[in-house]
């Protein structure tokens, strides 16, 4: 069967591949969204729902550069999102405490924090009185201080899918949920076509959001995508009035409480392949390790668990890039620990690419090139 055709096809319907159809459906082009399950069903309905602009990857870019960038460009979006498209996607800025276990990582987060400030980016060193002061449902022993930055936050992830996607479909994006992609028809040396279980669809760009499949997809075009899956495991309370207020990275496991009161405490992160089983001895170890950090969680009744795939680059920073071979397959994977921090700015990136905008931010940082001279690479 062959299907009416699309300027972009884009093969993926977690956050990325919401955002990028999203996106690119508001700068006018015709864009069909191709997922095999539902939207937001894998890694992008999996997990904890932190969106941090200062956090670990602020150690690697101490001057904020692109990493900040496209953090901050879809920490704002998510801001206006829900009232674009009126769903509430639950997304807060409740602030966030990066925390220090030894003086050698103290060491680095006052480095980025200096760094950060010199920008105009708000973080505040804390002691670890401080860091008691600020979240103190935290249990603290062992913790040497930490930085605390106002504009991190967390938000509902699945929500933020379903709002991308109901963007995406008021722009006319055509959605093909339940549908498999299988092939990529390529022709003198460029895409032309993507044939689907439901049909062939004619196109003149293709976009990789497949996630921790991205490689699986990038093969069926010839192109090695270096992403592979990392399982995380999480697990989630009976709802509990609100006692912890804060984001907390830097100690694991991480928590946090949902408006409704349920904490979600996640996640591990695991070489198995595609194996998305919950496995009973891990989730009872970092139930343990949730109670020591979090001792206001005894008692509260465990009521899910449940493992996603993460997209894992080699360096955990994402692959953006549209390619010369074969032209007109744009990559959007490799998000690893961090696809809903930098959903919505991919999304931006992506369009910039696609349309001959000039790119809002530096792109060597998210080339395949960077891998060049890698194992991972070659
Ligand atoms: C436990 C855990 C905790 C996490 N916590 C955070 C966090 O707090 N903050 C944060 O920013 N990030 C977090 N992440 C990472 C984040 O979830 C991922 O980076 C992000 O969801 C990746 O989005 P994606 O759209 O690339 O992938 P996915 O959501 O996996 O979407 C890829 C889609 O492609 C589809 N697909 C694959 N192959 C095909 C095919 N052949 N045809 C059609 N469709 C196909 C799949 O069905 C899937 O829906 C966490 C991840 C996990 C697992």
């Amino acid at each position: 069967m062959t299907l009416a055709p699309s300027d972009v096809v884009v093969i993926g319907g977690g956050a990325i591949g919401t955002a990028v159809a999203y996106s690119l459906a508001r700068a006018g082009r015709s864009v069909t969204l191709v997922e095999r399950r539902g939207v937001g069903q894998e890694a992008s309905g999996a997990n904890v729902g932190l969106v941090t602009l200062f956090s670990g990857h602020s150690f690697d870019e101490p001057d904020p550069g692109p990493i900040y960038e496209l953090t901050r460009a879809s920490a704002d979006a998510y801001l206006a999102l829900g009232d674009e498209v009126g769903i509430d996607i639950e997304y807060e800025r409740c602030g966030g405490v990066v925390l220090a276990e030894s003086e050698d990582k103290l060491r680095l987060i006052r480095r980025a924090a200096d760094g950060y400030r010199r920008h105009g980016v708000p973080v505040e060193m804390l002691d670890a009185a401080g860091v008691r002061d600020c979240e103190p449902a935290f249990h603290h022993d062992g913790i040497v201080g930490g930085a605390f930055c106002p504009l991190n936050g967390q938000l509902n992830p699945l929500l933020l899918c379903r709002a991308l996607a109901q963007g995406a479909r008021r722009h006319g994006v055509r959605m093909l949920l339940g549908t498999t992609v299988h092939a990529i028809a390529c022709e003198g040396g460029r895409v032309r076509a993507v044939r689907t279980s439901a049909g062939d669809l004619a196109c003149e760009l293709v976009v990789n959001a497949a996630g921790a499949w991205a490689a699986e997809i990038g093969a069926l075009a010839g192109v090695k995508v270096p992403v592979k899956p990392a399982r995380g495991q999480i697990m989630l309370t009976e709802p509990a009035p609100r006692f912890i207020h804060r984001v907390i990275s830097g100690a694991e496991p991480s928590a946090r409480q949902t408006r409704r009161g349920n904490v979600i405490v996640g996640g591990t992160v695991e070489d198995v392949g595609f194996d998305k089983r919950v496995a009973a001895p891990t989730v009872t170890e970092f139930a343990r390790g949730a109670l020591e950090r979090f001792p206001r969680l005894r008692g509260l009744g465990v009521i899910r668990t449940w493992a996603g795939l993460r997209p894992a680059s080699p360096d955990h920073k994402p692959i953006i890039q549209l390619l010369d071979e074969p032209a007109g397959l744009c990559l959007a994977t490799g998000h690893s620990r961090r696809g809903i921090c930098y959903a919505a700015g991919t999304g931006r990136l992506v369009t910039d690419l696609l349309t001959g905008r000039a790119p809002f931010l530096a792109l060597e940082t998210f080339g395949l090139g960077r891998f060049a001279n890698t194992e991972e690479g070659a």
